[in-house]
């Protein structure tokens, strides 16, 4: 059971108190409590989460993919910057233990967004160390919700053009966006790995090493994007050509995000993809804690290994070995 918010310890009333008076400390323990792996810190954490979940919701959340060396970190630099110019407040989540803002580059490589993270109306915080993809992205999703309580109306979650993070970051984030560098070869790995189905956006980056070869990049990857099938039918995903180095081509990028949110308030779809979204989040979450029981029940334990070797020796079939571990889920242990 999730304490109640007036049984909390002060502790943890304070740190509520202090990530909605907005203070980057309070968020930035709240964030570690959630990304604690420790029961009773997990525990503290959803009911701490719980109490800030009525003040959360109110931001854009921006997903930003693409492979390592595409300009991930500058883009997000230049754009943090221009969102904050307007008034914005801006968090930074990274989703890949591998990510370029993990790994300790922010405090060992002080040139990555070293603009942004001087800003007071920026939050920059790297991923989650450790753990499987589906547990970090538990935590970012729950650290998205902390962020926007904490008064941050631009979420942006950054992910590393590799495996299944897309797919787990496209599911989190009101709108997702592929940067993509002008060559060929890369445009063909996003293409075939269907990355370029889940974007919303497409930005071609780097565009002022070489404007030819981005005009070319942008041309193929508009023929793409209009052959494949828009999430919705009242958004045909725009491709740009920018340049983050040189912030150009930021504003437009900008623009397309808020065109896009407006479309998508005015159909109903943006309210209607958050719906969805949560209700995947909580299946899951119930597969994971399925699966964690199952590997955890003391029957399952003791003939796992005997039923694996089975299987694997062709004794057994793997529906009947199935069957039969399962069904320890059904008995007291
Ligand atoms: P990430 O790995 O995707 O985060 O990429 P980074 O942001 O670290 O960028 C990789 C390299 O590309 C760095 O040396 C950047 O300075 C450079 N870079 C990023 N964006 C641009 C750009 O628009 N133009 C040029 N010329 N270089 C860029």
């Amino acid at each position: 059971m999730v304490p109640r918010p007036r049984d909390l310890p002060s502790a943890d009333l304070e740190l509520i108190g202090g990530v909605l008076a907005r203070e980057p400390r309070a968020l930035a323990k709240t964030i570690t409590l959630i990304e604690s792996t420790h029961g009773d810190h997990q525990a503290r954490a959803q009911a701490v989460l719980e109490a800030l979940l009525a003040h959360a919701g109110g931001s854009i959340r921006i997903g930003i993919s693409g492979a390592p060396g595409a300009g991930k970190s500058t883009f997000i630099e230049a754009l943090g910057l221009h969102v904050i110019a307007r008034g914005h407040r801006v968090a930074v989540l990274a989703v890949d233990p591998s990510s370029s803002i993990s790994g300790g580059s922010i405090l060992g490589d002080k040139t990555r967004m070293e603009k942004l993270s001087m800003e007071p109306a920026a939050f920059i915080r790297p991923s989650p160390s450790g753990g499987s993809l589906g547990g970090v992205t538990e935590k970012t999703r729950e650290t998205i919700l902390a962020c926007e309580a904490a008064g941050f109306d631009v979420v942006i979650v950054e992910t590393v053009g590799v495996g299944q993070s897309e797919i787990a970051v496209a599911g989190m984030v009101d709108v997702f966006a592929l940067l993509q560098l002008p060559n060929a070869g890369d445009d063909l790995q996003a293409m075939k790995k269907g990355i370029v189905e889940l974007a919303d956006i497409i930005a071609i980056n780097k565009a002022d090493i070489d404007p030819r070869a981005a005009q070319r990049a942008m041309r193929h990857f508009e023929g793409a994007a209009a052959m494949l099938r828009s999430a919705s039918p009242r958004w045909r995903v725009p491709v740009l050509a920018v340049s983050a180095l040189e912030a150009s081509g930021i504003d437009r990028f900008w623009a397309e995000v808020e065109r896009y949110r407006t479309a998508m308030t005015e159909s109903g779809e943006f309210e209607a993809k958050r719906r969805h979204q949560a209700v995947g989040w909580m299946w899951t979450l119930i597969e994971s804690e399925l699966g964690a029981r199952f590997r955890h029940h003391p029957q399952v334990r003791r003939d796992l290994e005997k039923v694996s070797r089975a299987v694997e020796a062709g004794g057994m079939t793997p529906a009947a070995a199935a069957h039969r571990l399962l069904g320890y889920m059904n008995e007291n242990p």
